[in-house]
Formats: C-alpha cells, sequence, structure tokens
C-alpha cells in the first residue's frame, strides 16, 4: 500500500509530467469509484492540469478550466478550478501513461485522457474495487471529510507540541501511528521504521510515552523525509507501480537488526504484520503470534 513517500513522489513525478497538459476526455470505467456527482467528470474536458500533490496519502490533481490566454490577460479568481482527490486504498495506483488504456484493461478505475495523447490513469488491482475518487471545486478540498478529519502531516513533522497531543492516547503505538485521523501519512510499512528508530514497542501506549520517548518518536518521523529523498535518488520520471522502499525492519523477521544485530522478530495479525527487534524496542520480550489471539488490535 503506498503510504506517504511513496504517494508523495508519485505526485512529484506526475506535477512534473502532467502541469499544464490539456484534458481531451475523462471517464470512469470503474464501478461506484466516483464518490461525486456534481460536478461531473465531464467538466474536466477542456481545463489543463495545473498541479498534482498530496494530503497525507490521497493524491489530489488540480486542473484549472481558465485558460492559459484568458489568466494571462486577467486576475480573476480560480472560481472554476476543480480537484479530483484520490483516496487508492491498498491496491490503488495513480500513473500516466504515453497510450490510452484498451476497453478491456479490467483494471481501470478513472481515465483522464490529455489532448497531447497521454492519459492519466487511476488503476486498482486485484479483484476487489475500494479505490476511489471525488471531484470537486478546488476550495472544497480542505472542507471534504475525508481532509479535513485528517490529523497533523506525519512529514514534514508537525510542530513536536502537536505531535505530543496527537499521539497522547490509551492505544498501542502501532494502530495509534496508523490511524490517519490522529497523524496522516503513516501505513503499515513505515510504522514498523519509525518505531525501530524511536527505539519503542508497537505495542506501548501513545499515553504512556514519557516526554523522552515522545521526543524520541517525533525525531524519527525523519525516516519519511529520507525516504522521499531515496526515491528522488533513485526513480527516473516513471514511477513503477511498485516502488522498491528502502525498508530496514519491516518483513525483515528472521534477519539481523541493522543497529545491533539481534534476530528481527514478527507478530502477524490477520491482514497484517509488525516488525521489531526485541533487544531495543521491547526490553528483550519476544511477543507472542497474534493470529490466534484477539486480545490486542
Ligand atoms: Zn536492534
Amino acid at each position: 500500500m503506498p503510504e506517504l513517500p511513496e504517494v508523495e513522489i508519485v505526485t512529484r513525478r506526475l506535477d512534473a509530467a502532467l502541469s499544464g497538459a490539456v484534458v481531451e476526455s475523462a471517464l470512469a470505467p470503474g464501478m461506484n469509484v466516483m464518490k461525486t456527482f456534481d460536478p461531473p467528470l465531464e467538466a474536466l474536458i477542456g481545463t489543463s492540469v495545473t498541479g498534482v500533490r498530496r494530503v497525507g496519502k490521497m493524491p489530489v490533481v488540480h486542473f484549472s478550466s481558465t485558460s492559459l490566454s484568458r489568466r494571462r490577460s486577467s486576475s480573476r479568481s480560480t472560481d472554476g478550478d476543480l480537484a479530483l482527490l484520490i483516496h487508492l486504498m491498498s491496491a490503488g495506483r495513480l500513473r500516466a501513461f504515453d497510450k490510452r488504456a484498451s476497453a478491456k484493461d479490467r483494471a481501470s478505475r478513472v481515465l483522464v485522457r490529455l489532448e497531447d495523447g497521454r492519459e492519466l490513469r487511476l488503476r486498482e488491482f486485484g479483484t476487489k474495487q475500494r479505490a476511489w475518487a471525488k471531484l470537486l471545486p478546488a476550495g472544497a478540498v480542505a472542507e471534504d471529510e475525508m481532509v479535513a478529519s485528517l490529523g497533523p502531516e506525519a512529514w514534514p513533522p508537525p510542530p513536536l507540541e502537536d505531535f505530543a497531543a496527537a499521539i497522547d492516547q490509551p492505544r498501542h503505538l502501532h494502530p495509534l501511528l496508523r490511524h490517519q485521523r490522529d497523524i496522516a501519512g503513516i501505513g503499515r510499512s513505515w510504522v514498523d521504521e519509525i518505531l525501530w528508530e524511536a527505539h519503542l514497542s508497537p505495542f506501548k501506549k501513545g499515553s504512556e510515552l514519557d516526554e523522552e520517548e515522545v521526543g524520541r518518536l517525533h525525531a524519527a518521523l525523519h525516516v519519511l523525509g529520507d525516504a522521499i529523498d531515496h526515491y528522488e535518488e533513485t526513480i527516473g520520471p516513471e514511477v513503477p507501480d511498485k516502488v522498491p522502499m528502502p525498508l530496514r525492519v519491516h518483513r525483515h523477521e528472521g534477519e539481523p537488526c541493522p543497529r545491533c544485530g539481534t534476530t528481527i522478530e514478527a507478530v502477524f495479525f490477520s491482514e497484517h504484520q509488525t516488525n521489531y527487534c526485541p533487544k531495543e524496542q521491547t526490553g528483550g520480550r519476544v511477543l507472542k503470534d497474534r493470529r490466534l489471539s484477539r486480545l490486542l488490535k
């Protein structure tokens, strides 16, 4: 699942590639993918892409209905501007292609066809159709329930006081840090890296952290920025569907901890897993497999 660093590099590359491109047509082959109907997707026809950015783990594509010449000749407000807010869920990918999708491509969810022949495509892999998009007046994005309910962005790191307030809750750090309403952008992969960097147990509760531990956790958010820097260096103009993630502990069970050499352990849940270094994160304790236990979630 794409998390903050992966969505950041996707939106940066799309922003560079698509800005200025004019929309020829737009359609949504995906069943129920569009969560809005007014304005309709056809409202994008004739608009141009003005930018691609990210909020939390969601890409947002901005379009301007004002033609370039009109924009130059007047300083009109951006009344007609639209934004496509996208939730990739676990299997959605947003990518630009030089050619148009075949009508038989069952992964297609939203297709924005550009006059230059390219196509911005929201695709989703697997059988579940869970990714969605909303076409909104650009000014309404911030008020959208999915955006307005987000906690502070995990990167760039929020001020320490805001972060401390966001995580001061009697819940385990692993689900807490992944909960977008508490802090936005972190998912199942990067949470393990952040907790390892902070030397904290995934089963410690947010409200149990002392001041020094909160500071350590806050400082550990730099792993997200490091990942973005890594992608900037290693990924070209095209971002692959499966970005090679520079993870050091997540899914590295059985391997030596990159810091102390202790064997990395795992706790498996029904749909995900958490990895940690027992020596540095749990006081030497190896935690029980949770697949058979619902005591902790
Ligand atoms: Zn270690």
